[in-house]
């Protein structure tokens, strides 16, 4: 690993019990408010995928953060996945399971058929998030260019649930 991204590394904040007790929760706001670890670890995302995206998806709340600086990094848009209710004009609905209970993610379909989708979000964990996202784009028919995440977590096993997903850190 760079010294740039060890200190990138270095400002994920890891809380417990939160949001609820036995989570250590990966807070990547500190790493978000650094001008050069952000840009280290958006150049990190994109690396792999360079010239095979023309758009980036950002999961809802803190994927938005990070497909917005790749997507400008790269000079493509970005488009939002969303919970549902969210969206003006949802095209598509994927639901899947959480630990308590159930969520459920929408897309619009305003992208011009044939977009390939780079599908971006902060943690992967069990997966499910952005295998539904993944589910969404098959749904809407927008080819998937790649998953990629800030950090994973790998314990949870979320690469044979949605892999292969481009991993900056893994702890
Ligand atoms: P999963 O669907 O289990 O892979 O969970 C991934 C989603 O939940 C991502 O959108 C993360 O933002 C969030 N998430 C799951 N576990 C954590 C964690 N330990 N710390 C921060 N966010 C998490």
């Amino acid at each position: 690993m760079t010294p740039e991204l060890a200190h990138a590394s270095s400002l994920i904040a890891s809380i417990p019990d939160f949001p609820e007790p036995g989570i250590l929760f990966r807070d990547i706001s500190p790493l978000l408010a650094d001008a050069a670890a952000l840009r280290t670890v958006v150049q990190a995302v994109i690396e792999p995928f360079t010239g095979s995206f023309d758009v980036v998806a950002g999961v809802e709340a803190r994927g938005f953060m990070l497909a917005g600086a790749v997507a400008i990094a790269a000079g493509v848009g970005m488009v939002p996945i969303r919970k549902a209710g969210k969206l003006p004009r949802p095209a598509a609905a994927v639901s899947y399971d959480l630990e308590y209970g159930t969520a459920e993610i929408e897309m619009s379909d305003d992208l011009p058929a044939g977009t390939r989708v780079l599908l971006v979000d902060d943690i992967l964990a069990t997966g499910g998030t952005l295998r539904a996202a993944q589910e969404l784009l098959s749904r809407l028919d927008y080819p998937l260019a790649g998953t990629a995440v800030l950090m994973e977590l790998v314990d949870l096993g979320g690469q044979r649930v949605c892999g292969p997903v481009h991993t900056v850190f893994r702890v």
